[in-house]
């Protein structure tokens, strides 16, 4: 079972993606852990990336499919054990390269889960976070414009999913638990493999 977990910055992601993992036993992608860790590692990658995440830009397609392309190439396991997919695809092109991705490595996406959140809750959580993070783009500026890059960029794949009819609503509002629920519950109705 391979799953993209969908959603704006701060629509919790990561903290859903882990219930996942545990639950499910699957593979974690995550790109914007991987972006931060060659940032850290101070990596050709990160430098690169350093510049737009800070901006509160998109790392350009062309180089983030590479990226990703690289990871699920290398590790035969990944796809063996089913991955999810956290903040990629972020961009339609992004999508179609990993349907065409995948498709090569004979599978493809089963399900993608859609955690939608209010905006105002949004700003919250990242600002709150930001206390702690130490991340470049959890400031206000920062912020706004990732939500406006989301709004424009990433938005349109809410469309593409439905139309493949994968796409799995979720209320991302509430508590992590009833929120993991609702994700179960989907995936069972789905009808997921091994869900
Ligand atoms: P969440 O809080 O829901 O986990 P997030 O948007 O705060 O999500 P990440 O997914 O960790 O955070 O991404 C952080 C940044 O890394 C993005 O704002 C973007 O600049 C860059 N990035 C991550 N994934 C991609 C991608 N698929 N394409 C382009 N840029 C990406
Ligand atoms: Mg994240």
């Amino acid at each position: 079972m391979n799953i993209v977990i969908f959603g704006a910055p701060g629509s919790g992601k990561g903290t859903q993606s882990e219930k996942l993992i545990e639950h499910y036993g699957l593979r974690h992608i995550s790109t914007g852990e991987l972006l931060r860790d060659n940032i850290a590692h101070g990596t050709k990658l990160g430098k690169v990336a350093d510049v737009y995440i800070s901006n509160g830009l998109l790392i350009p397609d062309e180089l983030m499919v590479d990226v990703l392309a690289d990871t699920l190439r290398n590790d035969t396991e990944l796809i063996r054990r089913g991955v999810i997919f956290d903040g990629f695809p972020r961009t339609i092109p992004q999508a179609e390269a990993l349907t065409k991705l995948l498709s090569e490595l004979g599978t493809e996406v089963h399900a993608v889960v859609g955690l939608e959140v209010d905006e105002d809750e949004l700003v919250q959580r990242m600002l709150e976070r930001g206390k702690a993070s130490g991340r470049s783009d959890d400031n206000i500026e920062t912020i706004k414009k990732r939500l406006d890059v989301y709004h424009k960029q990433t938005c349109p794949l809410k469309e593409y999913y439905i139309k493949a009819g994968k796409y799995l609503p979720i209320k991302g509002n509430g508590s992590i638990d009833d929120i993991f629920a609702d994700i179960r519950s989907a995936l069972n109705a789905a009808n997921a493999p091994r869900a």
